[in-house]
């Protein structure tokens, strides 16, 4: 039932957004962050030109718009984003560029993660994330419309592939087949890839993790680890004192011998806190990118991530 309703969805929003593609010509598709735009140009192979909006190294959370991005958009046919309040710029975006381009949500219909933290709320009515004058600012994006980290869980990566692989179909009907192909080869290496984990996780002695933000939620959930700790639990929002006490006890009584940071936000708080409780500080990436050597696929970032916890957790 929910298949042939989102089946439906995507149809129709098909239909009613996108412009027609010439023969012989590339699929233009744009997409917010680097994983889906590496997953796109999996399942679209050569019929697809991919850009990415957000650059390696820059967090959708806090990024900025440019105007060099109504160029990019030209000639878009198909613009990709996760949703759940990850691109809160992207309707200005779009409507920036003067186009209608309606963007192919691609956490439609999944089950988000909700977080259940007073202080989320709070801060959510405080800075609503639509506040475009301080990108840094706290904007509750995840307390609004839930986590919108599922790209960092193969499982519903696999969803994300099956929505890509329909839309490029529909709007490009005459390399339907050649979508479909690539889709079933490259859902056959999430599923090795899923295993991989999996496997991996299974042999981890500490089970508990402290990240940096919210962004590992479906991957904890999805392997049977355990969210100790959020260093950060809105993007920008420093730890209060008691929090950054809370962690460090918490990670004294799990054994917990490293924290996590991540490539696109200032370490300082979670070096504050390895130093406090004797622990080291590793960098998980939840986005990579295409200039990242090993973390330049969706599959080698997730491999690249799976080896940094092995590091910290086995
Ligand atoms: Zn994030």
């Amino acid at each position: 039932m929910v298949t042939f309703r989102l089946l439906v969805w995507i149809l129709l929003s098909v239909f009613l957004s996108f412009p027609a593609i010439s023969y012989g010509e590339k699929l233009q598709v744009i997409t917010s962050i680097f994983p889906v735009a590496d997953i796109a140009r999996q399942v679209g192979g050569d019929d697809v030109a991919v850009t990415a909006i957000v650059p390696a190294g820059a967090s959708p959370h806090t990024f900025e718009m440019k105007p060099s991005l109504v160029k990019t958009f030209a000639s878009a046919k198909v613009f990709l984003i996760i949703g759940a309040g990850l691109e809160f710029w992207a309707d200005q975006l779009v409507q920036s560029t003067g186009r209608k381009l309606k963007p192919v949500v691609l956490s439609d219909g999944m089950t988000l993660i909700r977080s259940t933290d007073p202080h989320h709320n709070e801060s959510a009515k405080e800075s609503p994330h639509a506040s475009k004058k301080s990108p840094n600012a706290e904007h509750g994006h995840e307390h609004d419309s839930g986590n919108p980290h599922v790209w960092l869980d193969p499982y519903l990566a696999k969803i994300m592939i099956n929505r890509i692989q329909e839309t490029f179909s529909t709007v490009d009907p005459a390399h339907a087949t050649a979508y479909e192909t690539r889709a079933r080869v490259y859902l056959a290496q999430i599923d090795a890839l899923d295993r991989e984990i999996a496997d991996t996780v299974n042999q981890f002695t500490i089970r508990q993790v402290v990240s940096f933000h919210s962004s590992w939620d479906y991957f904890i959930a999805r392997y049977g680890l355990t969210l100790t700790g959020v260093i950060e639990k809105s993007p920008g929002r420093n730890p209060t004192p008691r929090e950054i006490a809370d962690i460090v006890s918490k990670i004294r009584s799990f054994h917990i011998r490293a924290v996590f940071a991540e490539p696109q936000f200032s370490p300082k708080v979670a070096d504050v806190i390895a130093t406090e409780a004797g622990v080291k500080v590793m960098i998980l990436d939840p986005l990579g990118g295409e200039t990242l050597t090993g973390r330049n696929t969706y599959i080698g970032l997730m491999r690249y991530n799976l080896q940094i916890m092995k590091e910290a957790m086995q």
